[in-house]
Order: structure tokens, then C-alpha cells, then sequence
């Protein structure tokens, strides 16, 4: 039997790329992996690799407010990351980072290690790797994934939330751990996504072409809902 190239190409299983885009707290991690799972497809987390080589820097002594030092350094340490939506790792020259780049110590110092553009080179071009190895397709969540680095991908969302509610759900994750003050968790996420929609390389943009879908009202299952509705639509369209 002869198979067109034509036929096998619509005959193949299709992958499905999928960027993830928005500010802290608008539900990206929760959807992501959610959906990611739901689907079958692999997850990658790029905020956890952005607070990883935070993490290696502030552990090596380099001071992440001198970028050239910080440029210098970001080639330096090997970071990992396990692509399944129910158990996402991070590793640092081959230790697991997970708990330890969450602290309140690298949430506050990685937006100024996320500026510096030989860290965004590297990071982007790891990301872009795990994407093109993905067989099922990925769901890539992050800052600059529909504008820069997948910006092809087969569908684009854009999470918005209000700042409130957005400062609600952070403090609910943090409860029992690094808890703060509802204000105060407010004013960190929106300094932090001042900074980062403000640096030059890459910011924190929505796609001309991503689609925008604001959380402030919905509930978690209802966001995951929305999105595999928008991918079940790309894949039959
Ligand atoms: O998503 P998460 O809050 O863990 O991201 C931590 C930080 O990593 C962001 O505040 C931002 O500075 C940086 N980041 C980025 N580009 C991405 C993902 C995260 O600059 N694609």
C-alpha cells in the first residue's frame, strides 16, 4: 500500500505547542500542568528555571545586581527540567531545587537575574529544546513564551487576573510557609510585574495573536475548561 507524504502527514498524531502567558498569580502554574495532563502532553515550568540560576547565583556569591557578573556566570550551572504535568522536578547541577527556589530570597532577586539578556539566551534556547523533543506536544508556561521564544506555537494564551485576586491566590499558596500580609504579598507581585514587563529583552507581553483570558472570576476548573476547549478547537480546525 502507497502513502502520500500528504496522507501521513494528516494521518500523523498531531503535537500541540501551547504558550502559556501572564503576570504571578493569574493561575498559570495550576492550569498548565492541569491541562498539560488532561491532554497528555508534557509540561514545562519557565519561571522555575528563571528562580533556578537565581538560586545557583545567590548561592555562588554572585552579586545579581552586577549583570556583567551575572552574564558571566549564567552558562555555569546545569539545570533540568522533568517535563510530566503530575510531577514536574528542577534540578541544579543535578540536585533537586524545588523547594529552595521558592523562598522569598529568590522570588525577590529574580526578576533582576531574568533582565540580564546572556541569562534569557540561555534559558530560551534550553526552552526551545524541550519543546522540539516533546513527541505529544507541550504546554509552556512563562513570561515571553507567545512573543519570544515559541512564538509558532499552535495556540497562545494570555492569563490575566486583578491585582487583588491575584494577591489572594499567592497568599493561599504560601500559608503555613513564607506567609505575609495580603498588602504586602499585593505590592511584591505587582513590583515584580512592573520589573518584569519593564526590562528591555523580552518582557512580560501578550502576543498579538494569544488569547486573553481573565481569571479574576472564574474558578480554577473553570480556566482549564476554557483552555482545553481552545486547544480541542486548534487541533480540529
Ligand atoms: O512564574 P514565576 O513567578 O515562578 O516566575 C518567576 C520569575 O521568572 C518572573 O517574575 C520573571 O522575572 C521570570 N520569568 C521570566 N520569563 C519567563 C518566566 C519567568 O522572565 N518566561
Amino acid at each position: 500500500m502507497f502513502v502520500t507524504v500528504e496522507t501521513a502527514a494528516r494521518t500523523a498524531p498531531a503535537t500541540v505547542i501551547v504558550a502559556i502567558d501572564g503576570p504571578s498569580g493569574t493561575g498559570k502554574s495550576s492550569t498548565s500542568k492541569a491541562v498539560a495532563a488532561k491532554l497528555g502532553l508534557s509540561y514545562l515550568d519557565t519561571g522555575a528555571q528563571y528562580r533556578a540560576i537565581t538560586w545557583w547565583m545567590l548561592s555562588n556569591g554572585v552579586d545579581i545586581h552586577d549583570a556583567a557578573a551575572v552574564a558571566t556566570a549564567s552558562e555555569k550551572p546545569v539545570i533540568v527540567s522533568g517535563t510530566d504535568p503530575a510531577a514536574p522536578t528542577i534540578a541544579v547541577d543535578g540536585a533537586d531545587a524545588a523547594g529552595p527556589i521558592r523562598t522569598q530570597e529568590v522570588t525577590g532577586a529574580v526578576s533582576a537575574v531574568s533582565a540580564v539578556p546572556e541569562v534569557r539566551a540561555r534559558l530560551t534556547e534550553l526552552q526551545r529544546s524541550t519543546a522540539a523533543a516533546a513527541e505529544r506536544g507541550i504546554v509552556v508556561e512563562g513570561r515571553d513564551i507567545g512573543t519570544t521564544v515559541l512564538p509558532d506555537a499552535d495556540l497562545k494564551i494570555f492569563l490575566t487576573a486583578s491585582p487583588e485576586a491575584r494577591a489572594a491566590r499567592r497568599s493561599g499558596e504560601l500559608k503555613g510557609k513564607e506567609a505575609t500580609d495580603l498588602a504586602s504579598t499585593r505590592d511584591a507581585l505587582v513590583k515584580r510585574d512592573a520589573a518584569d514587563s519593564g526590562r528591555k529583552t523580552s518582557p512580560l507581553a501578550k502576543a498579538g495573536d494569544a488569547v486573553e483570558v481573565d481569571t479574576t472570576e472564574l474558578t480554577l476548573e473553570q480556566v482549564i475548561e476554557c483552555v482545553v476547549t481552545l486547544i480541542e478547537e486548534k487541533r480540529t480546525a
